[in-house]
Protein backbone atom coordinates (compact mmCIF):
# COMPACT_ATOMS: atom_id res chain seq x y z
CA UNK A 1 0.00 0.00 0.00
CA UNK A 2 0.85 3.54 -0.57
CA UNK A 3 4.01 2.38 -2.73
CA UNK A 4 4.36 5.82 -4.03
CA UNK A 5 4.34 7.79 -0.76
CA UNK A 6 6.66 4.92 0.55
CA UNK A 7 9.43 5.58 -2.60
CA UNK A 8 9.02 9.42 -1.43
CA UNK A 9 9.76 9.31 2.16
CA UNK A 10 12.67 6.99 1.68
CA UNK A 11 14.58 9.00 -1.11
CA UNK A 12 13.69 11.94 1.00
CA UNK A 13 15.39 10.09 4.20
CA UNK A 14 18.45 9.44 1.86
CA UNK A 15 18.79 13.02 1.33
CA UNK A 16 19.54 14.12 4.65
CA UNK A 17 22.88 12.25 5.24
CA UNK A 18 23.64 13.45 1.39
CA UNK A 19 23.00 17.24 2.47
CA UNK A 20 25.12 16.67 5.33
CA UNK A 21 22.08 16.98 8.05
CA UNK A 22 22.46 13.63 9.93
CA UNK A 23 25.12 11.53 11.12
CA UNK A 24 24.30 7.71 11.78
CA UNK A 25 20.42 6.33 11.98
CA UNK A 26 19.57 9.90 13.55
CA UNK A 27 17.08 12.58 11.36
CA UNK A 28 13.85 11.15 9.80
CA UNK A 29 11.34 12.46 7.30
CA UNK A 30 7.68 11.09 7.10
CA UNK A 31 5.12 11.78 4.67
CA UNK A 32 0.96 12.10 5.32
CA UNK A 33 -1.12 10.42 2.43
CA UNK A 34 -4.15 13.11 1.82
CA UNK A 35 -6.72 10.07 0.84
CA UNK A 36 -6.33 7.86 4.03
CA UNK A 37 -4.32 10.06 6.35
CA UNK A 38 -1.99 7.53 6.84
CA UNK A 39 1.42 8.54 7.61
CA UNK A 40 4.88 6.81 5.99
CA UNK A 41 7.92 6.86 8.66
CA UNK A 42 11.41 5.85 8.68
CA UNK A 43 11.93 2.88 10.67
CA UNK A 44 13.89 3.09 14.03
CA UNK A 45 17.18 2.91 13.98
CA UNK A 46 18.11 1.29 10.72
CA UNK A 47 21.60 3.53 9.06
CA UNK A 48 20.37 5.66 6.32
CA UNK A 49 22.32 3.17 3.72
CA UNK A 50 19.78 0.14 4.37
CA UNK A 51 16.78 2.02 4.00
CA UNK A 52 14.23 0.59 0.75
CA UNK A 53 10.66 1.60 0.36
CA UNK A 54 9.99 -1.70 1.37
CA UNK A 55 11.23 -0.65 5.04
CA UNK A 56 9.28 2.48 5.65
CA UNK A 57 6.46 1.88 7.96
CA UNK A 58 2.97 3.00 7.77
CA UNK A 59 1.10 4.01 10.79
CA UNK A 60 -1.98 5.60 11.58
CA UNK A 61 -2.73 9.16 13.24
CA UNK A 62 -2.97 7.17 16.70
CA UNK A 63 0.31 5.41 16.16
CA UNK A 64 -0.63 2.09 15.52
CA UNK A 65 0.90 -0.12 13.15
CA UNK A 66 -1.15 -0.52 9.87
CA UNK A 67 2.05 -2.47 7.62
CA UNK A 68 5.83 -2.98 7.80
CA UNK A 69 8.61 -5.26 9.51
CA UNK A 70 10.09 -2.95 11.71
CA UNK A 71 9.30 -0.40 14.37
CA UNK A 72 8.90 2.99 13.65
CA UNK A 73 11.10 6.25 14.36
CA UNK A 74 11.45 6.24 18.19
CA UNK A 75 9.81 10.46 17.14
CA UNK A 76 6.95 9.26 15.56
CA UNK A 77 4.92 10.00 18.11
CA UNK A 78 6.08 13.89 17.39
CA UNK A 79 5.26 13.36 13.58
CA UNK A 80 1.77 12.63 14.74
CA UNK A 81 1.24 14.95 17.08
CA UNK A 82 2.11 17.73 14.30
CA UNK A 83 0.22 15.85 11.88
CA UNK A 84 -2.75 15.72 14.04
CA UNK A 85 -2.75 19.50 15.13
CA UNK A 86 -1.90 21.07 11.30
CA UNK A 87 -3.83 19.77 8.75
CA UNK A 88 -2.26 21.71 6.20
CA UNK A 89 0.83 19.69 6.71
CA UNK A 90 1.59 16.59 4.75
CA UNK A 91 5.26 15.82 5.28
CA UNK A 92 7.74 16.44 7.97
CA UNK A 93 11.60 16.20 8.28
CA UNK A 94 13.74 16.27 11.88
CA UNK A 95 17.28 17.01 11.72
CA UNK A 96 20.37 17.96 14.47
CA UNK A 97 22.27 19.67 11.51
CA UNK A 98 24.52 21.31 13.14
CA UNK A 99 24.57 25.02 12.31
CA UNK A 100 20.90 25.33 12.81
CA UNK A 101 21.24 23.61 16.17
CA UNK A 102 23.57 26.01 17.46
CA UNK A 103 21.29 28.22 17.40
CA UNK A 104 18.35 25.77 19.11
CA UNK A 105 21.83 25.28 21.43
CA UNK A 106 21.63 28.54 22.71
CA UNK A 107 17.24 28.59 22.36
CA UNK A 108 17.56 31.38 19.75
CA UNK A 109 15.55 31.88 16.47
CA UNK A 110 17.11 32.13 13.27
CA UNK A 111 17.04 35.73 12.32
CA UNK A 112 15.60 36.79 8.65
CA UNK A 113 18.29 37.93 6.78
CA UNK A 114 18.05 35.99 3.75
CA UNK A 115 16.11 36.12 1.19
CA UNK A 116 16.19 32.27 -0.24
CA UNK A 117 15.24 31.18 3.26
CA UNK A 118 12.81 33.28 3.26
CA UNK A 119 11.17 32.48 0.08
CA UNK A 120 10.51 29.18 1.36
CA UNK A 121 9.16 29.42 4.72
CA UNK A 122 8.09 33.22 4.66
CA UNK A 123 9.39 34.37 8.54
CA UNK A 124 12.57 33.66 10.64
CA UNK A 125 12.56 30.39 12.36
CA UNK A 126 11.15 30.84 15.63
CA UNK A 127 12.56 28.45 18.70
CA UNK A 128 10.76 26.76 20.39
CA UNK A 129 11.08 26.45 24.76
CA UNK A 130 12.33 23.78 25.99
CA UNK A 131 10.57 20.76 25.52
CA UNK A 132 11.22 16.98 27.22
CA UNK A 133 12.14 14.58 24.72
CA UNK A 134 8.81 12.69 23.54
CA UNK A 135 5.65 13.33 22.03
CA UNK A 136 3.21 15.23 23.98
CA UNK A 137 5.78 18.08 24.62
CA UNK A 138 7.75 18.05 22.40
CA UNK A 139 4.70 18.48 20.03
CA UNK A 140 3.31 20.97 22.13
CA UNK A 141 6.41 23.27 21.92
CA UNK A 142 6.65 22.87 17.78
CA UNK A 143 2.68 23.72 17.88
CA UNK A 144 2.57 26.45 19.64
CA UNK A 145 6.10 28.12 18.41
CA UNK A 146 5.56 27.42 14.96
CA UNK A 147 2.64 29.16 14.50
CA UNK A 148 1.37 28.12 11.94
CA UNK A 149 5.09 28.25 10.18
CA UNK A 150 6.46 26.20 8.23
CA UNK A 151 10.49 25.72 10.54
CA UNK A 152 11.17 25.28 14.04
CA UNK A 153 14.04 25.12 16.33
CA UNK A 154 13.39 23.47 19.17
CA UNK A 155 15.54 24.26 22.03
CA UNK A 156 18.36 22.60 22.96
CA UNK A 157 17.19 19.57 20.50
CA UNK A 158 17.41 19.86 16.54
CA UNK A 159 15.13 21.18 13.82
CA UNK A 160 12.01 20.72 12.65
CA UNK A 161 10.68 21.49 9.07
CA UNK A 162 7.35 20.80 7.33
CA UNK A 163 5.86 21.21 4.30
CA UNK A 164 3.32 20.05 1.38
CA UNK A 165 4.93 16.96 0.86
CA UNK A 166 7.92 15.15 2.52
CA UNK A 167 10.29 16.71 -0.45
CA UNK A 168 8.81 20.13 0.43
CA UNK A 169 9.89 19.65 3.77
CA UNK A 170 12.93 18.00 3.16
CA UNK A 171 13.99 21.26 0.98
CA UNK A 172 12.89 23.15 3.63
CA UNK A 173 15.54 21.21 5.98
CA UNK A 174 18.33 21.80 3.52
CA UNK A 175 18.19 25.29 2.62
CA UNK A 176 17.49 26.07 6.40
CA UNK A 177 20.97 24.78 7.34
CA UNK A 178 22.27 26.88 4.20
CA UNK A 179 21.00 29.91 6.00
CA UNK A 180 21.88 28.78 9.69
CA UNK A 181 25.43 28.68 8.26
CA UNK A 182 25.60 31.67 6.41
CA UNK A 183 24.13 33.26 9.21
CA UNK A 184 25.98 32.33 11.63
CA UNK A 185 29.53 33.27 9.39
CA UNK A 186 27.58 36.98 8.96
CA UNK A 187 27.02 37.44 12.48
CA UNK A 188 30.76 36.59 13.26
CA UNK A 189 31.45 40.00 11.54
CA UNK A 190 28.69 41.91 13.80
CA UNK A 191 24.88 42.51 14.17
CA UNK A 192 22.65 41.66 11.01
CA UNK A 193 20.21 43.13 9.37
CA UNK A 194 17.03 41.59 9.61
CA UNK A 195 14.22 41.73 6.36
CA UNK A 196 10.84 43.79 7.23
CA UNK A 197 8.08 41.76 7.36
CA UNK A 198 6.73 43.46 4.14
CA UNK A 199 9.48 42.40 2.13
CA UNK A 200 9.50 38.79 3.78
CA UNK A 201 5.89 38.79 2.67
CA UNK A 202 6.56 40.10 -0.69
CA UNK A 203 9.43 37.16 -1.44
CA UNK A 204 7.53 34.84 -0.25
CA UNK A 205 4.45 35.15 -2.74
CA UNK A 206 6.42 35.88 -5.46
CA UNK A 207 8.63 32.61 -5.04
CA UNK A 208 4.59 30.76 -4.69
CA UNK A 209 3.93 32.52 -7.67
CA UNK A 210 7.36 31.69 -10.18
CA UNK A 211 9.57 28.92 -8.68
CA UNK A 212 9.53 25.85 -10.79
CA UNK A 213 8.25 24.54 -13.86
CA UNK A 214 4.65 24.64 -13.14
CA UNK A 215 5.43 28.34 -11.64
CA UNK A 216 4.63 31.85 -13.58
CA UNK A 217 6.27 32.85 -16.69
CA UNK A 218 9.81 33.16 -16.42
CA UNK A 219 11.25 36.10 -15.76
CA UNK A 220 14.82 37.63 -17.23
CA UNK A 221 14.16 34.73 -20.03
ZN1 LIG B 1 16.01 14.51 17.43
Amino acid sequence: MLERLKQEVCDQNLELPRAGLVVGSGGNVSGRDPETGLVVIKPSGVKFSKLTPETMVVVDLDGNIVEGEMKPSVDTGIHLYIYRHREDVLGIAHTHSPYATSFAARGERIPAVLTPITHMIGRDVPCSRYATPGEVDTGQAIIEAAQGGWAVLVKAHGVFTMGKSATEATNIAMYLEEAAFTTHLAMLHGPVEELSQEEIDRCYNWFRKNYGQSGGKKVNA
